[in-house]
């Protein structure tokens, strides 16, 4: 097996292109934020322009196509066909699995080089409270379909404390379905269930030991069973050194509002660094997350300190013992 960190690099722009906020789930740690985000459905003009825009700036870029539920968009197959005749060099589709629109049939495996299905338990009792109800066979069923048409599948399982007690049941899981590629995510402390004490008890993160603990062995099991498996680092070990991705990659969050981030972290907050004014890229007036980005802190990710504290424990004299990493810092284990 073969184990390396996934730095961020300037050489392969990503766009992630939230097309529409509406979804037919309510997940409980859903990360859209409304009253930040808008709620229009962005029409396939605009999608075309915007498309352009970013391809023209980044050629080659990946794109991941996103919503709310992005297969609720009627036009997303034609979305992907703009995205390829722009030169985007990847194009992947994140869904919760429903697969709206007889996506399947309108795009090919040519077209689309991953869809990437979410799910956050192995089974229906651990996905479904926290997903909604019928959401795992939804899902299951929508992977099935997909590789029956011969797509590549990615599934992404979003760890909090609600759910990383199962998270060792997925490799099995993951073997069964077919799934191509496996990522662990770490749930982010944003969208609106953020405001609510409650839900940020339950599914807050976990801490650092539980999640040394379980995640790279998991991650190592599914890459044994030939899933390359990629994770966030999320703390670093001491001496390691800390980058924010903010300030050396090309990661652009855009929402059907026109507002265009460079840190998922910074989506809750009018914070984004750009915006799109009359299909142009412009910079937002300051103070915004680019003035975050070079702030040197001990906690690490200037972001993390501001709206998760809790995940950093202090030492007997009011230091970190680690710092936090950037969220876009990953680990890969892949099959040798
Ligand atoms: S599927 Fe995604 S967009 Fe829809 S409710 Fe769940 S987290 Fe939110
Ligand atoms: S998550 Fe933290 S380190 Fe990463 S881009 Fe955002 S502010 Fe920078």
């Amino acid at each position: 097996m073969i184990r390396k960190t996934v730095s961020f690099t300037r050489h392969a722009a990503n766009v992630f292109f939230h097309l529409l906020t509406r979804c037919n789930l309510r997940c409980r740690h859903c990360y859209i934020n409304p009253d930040q985000h808008g709620t229009q459905t962005l029409d396939i003009d605009t999608i075309n322009r915007w498309l352009k825009l970013f391809a023209d700036r980044h050629p080659s870029s990946n794109l991941i196509l996103l919503g709310g539920e992005p297969t609720l968009h009627p036009d997303l197959a034609q979305a992907v066909k703009s995205a390829r005749r722009s030169g985007y060099a990847s194009v992947t589709i994140d869904t919760n699995g429903y697969l709206f629109h007889n996506i399947l049939e309108r795009v090919t495996p040519d077209e689309v080089d991953f869809f990437s299905f979410s799910l956050d338990g192995p089974r229906p009792e651990i996905n479904d409270p926290l997903r909604g109800s019928g959401s795992f066979d939804a899902c299951t069923r929508g992977i099935a379909a997909a590789k029956q048409h011969r797509f590549a599948v990615s599934l992404i399982y979003t760890v909090s404390r609600a759910n990383i007690d199962y998270l060792k049941e997925m490799p099995p899981l993951l073997d069964r379905l077919g799934v191509d590629r496996f990522f662990i995510q770490v749930i982010g402390v944003r969208g609106q269930w953020a405001e609510d004490a409650g839900k940020r008890e339950t599914l807050a993160q976990v801490d650092r030991e539980t999640w040394l603990a379980v995640v790279p062995q998991v991650a190592e099991e599914a890459a044994g069973r030939g899933i390359p498996t990629i994770f966030p680092k999320v703390f670093l070990d001491p001496g390691e050194p800390f980058e924010c991705a903010g300030m050396v990659a090309d990661n652009y969050f855009i929402f059907p509002n026109g507002r265009v981030y460079r840190c998922p972290l910074c989506e809750d907050y009018p914070l984004h660094g750009l915006e799109i004014r009359d299909d142009q890229l412009v910079e937002t007036p300051r103070i915004n997350e680019t003035d975050l980005f070079p702030l040197t802190i001990p906690e690490g990710c200037v972001m993390n300190r501001i709206i998760q504290p809790r995940n950093l424990p202090a030492d007997d004299g009011g230091a970190p013992p680690f710092k936090i990493a950037c969220c876009m810092l990953k680990e890969e284990i892949s099959p040798s």
